[in-house]
């Protein structure tokens, strides 16, 4: 159930997403890894509302609300502050979030919201920013946050925040297998790193038989291509993933890769119906805390409601 707006203001829906492939590259001397991935968004979503007041104000609402900070650590408050020092906007704003992407999940649900609340302000502010100025910005609050404007599916390189488009063919279901205990971002790449001492880490180069299968459309041919280099190392911080795993492939799934740094599990699956079936058995085999659904690619941040014109 959405939270319905009273007041003026501008509401924004912006997608979760999934990395259907992520090579984590070599350590950069500015502590980031080199990134080749690909985002895929889908149609799990939060929305943001933003509202003038006389205040800076934040409140969470939705089955994730508990763990979401509401001060100036919230990445969407960050976000529209960072916004109005650059225009020099004095106005304060209230902002809602209906929480539906899972909190240190690996979804990108912290750098949806900061997406999300940038949009938003630009149309309730009226600066009439171009997408690429608002993912300019976006990059200095995470590197994630540029997806989450563009939405659908995206070659991803530097630290993920470089996007190319990359076209796809079909609409593909997903179940996220979801776990209330999160899992930080910052250990999940330590724990890769450890995991790989000693080793020669290649640079990180996008695959193209990942491309052709999401060309192509083909759910077969996209599955064996699902890849993360993280997912050893959430799989190390959380063993039980690999039971999750093991029991969504048994159940019929057609593939199976831990989103991000984990710990959601997505499993790509053939047809609606299967997805049905696939989040039944997940759900009673208890491997998961929640279970959902979802289809991709979804759009990007994009008004919902805008009163501000009303
Ligand atoms: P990523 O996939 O980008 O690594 P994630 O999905 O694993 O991220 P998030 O849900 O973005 O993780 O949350 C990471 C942390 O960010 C949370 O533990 C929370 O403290 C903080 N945070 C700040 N703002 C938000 C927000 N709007 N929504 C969720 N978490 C937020």
């Amino acid at each position: 159930m959405r939270t319905v707006p009273s007041s003026p203001g501008v509401q924004v829906r912006v997608p979760a997403k999934v990395n259907l492939e992520l090579q984590v590259g070599p350590l950069r001397d500015d502590g980031y890894h080199s990134l080749a991935t690909v985002f895929h968004a889908v149609n799990l979503t939060d929305d943001v509302r933003v509202t003038p007041a006389t205040h800076w104000g934040c409140v969470v609402n939705g089955p994730y609300a508990a763990a979401v900070p509401t001060g100036t650590d919230n990445l969407a408050v960050r976000a529209v502050q960072l916004l109005g020092e650059r225009f020099g906007i004095e106005e304060m704003l209230q902002i809602d979030i209906d929480k539906h992407i899972p909190v240190a999940g690996g979804m990108a649900g912290g750098s949806a919201d900061a997406a999300a609340a940038l949009v938003a302000a630009d149309a309730l502010w009226s600066l009439g920013l171009t997408r690429a100025d608002l993912m300019g910005i976006g990059a200095e609050i995470g590197s994630d946050v540029p997806f989450a404007i563009t939405g659908g599916t995206a070659l991803g390189s530097g630290r993920g925040e470089v996007l190319a488009p990359v076209l796809t063919q079909a609409d593909f279901h997903w179940v996220f297998a979801l776990q209330h205990e999160g899992l930080s971002t910052p250990k999940v790449y330590a724990e890769c790193d450890r995991l790989r001492v000693g080793e020669s880490v290649p640079a990180p180069e996008p695959s193209g038989a990942l491309m052709s299968a999401l060309r192509s459309g083909d759910v077969d041919e996209l599955a064996p291509h699902l890849r993360n280099d993280l997912q050893d190392a959430a799989i190390s911080l959380m063993p039980r993933l690999r039971e999750v795993i093991d029991t969504g492939m048994e159940a019929g799934a057609c593939g199976a890769v831990v989103c991000g740094s984990g710990p959601t599990v997505a499993f790509l699956c053939a047809s609606h119906h299967l997805a049905l079936d696939l989040m039944v058995t997940l759900s009673a085999g208890k491997v998961a805390d929640d279970v959902v659904r979802a289809v991709g690619p979804a759009p990007g941040a994009h008004v919902v409601t805008d009163l501000h014109s009303v």
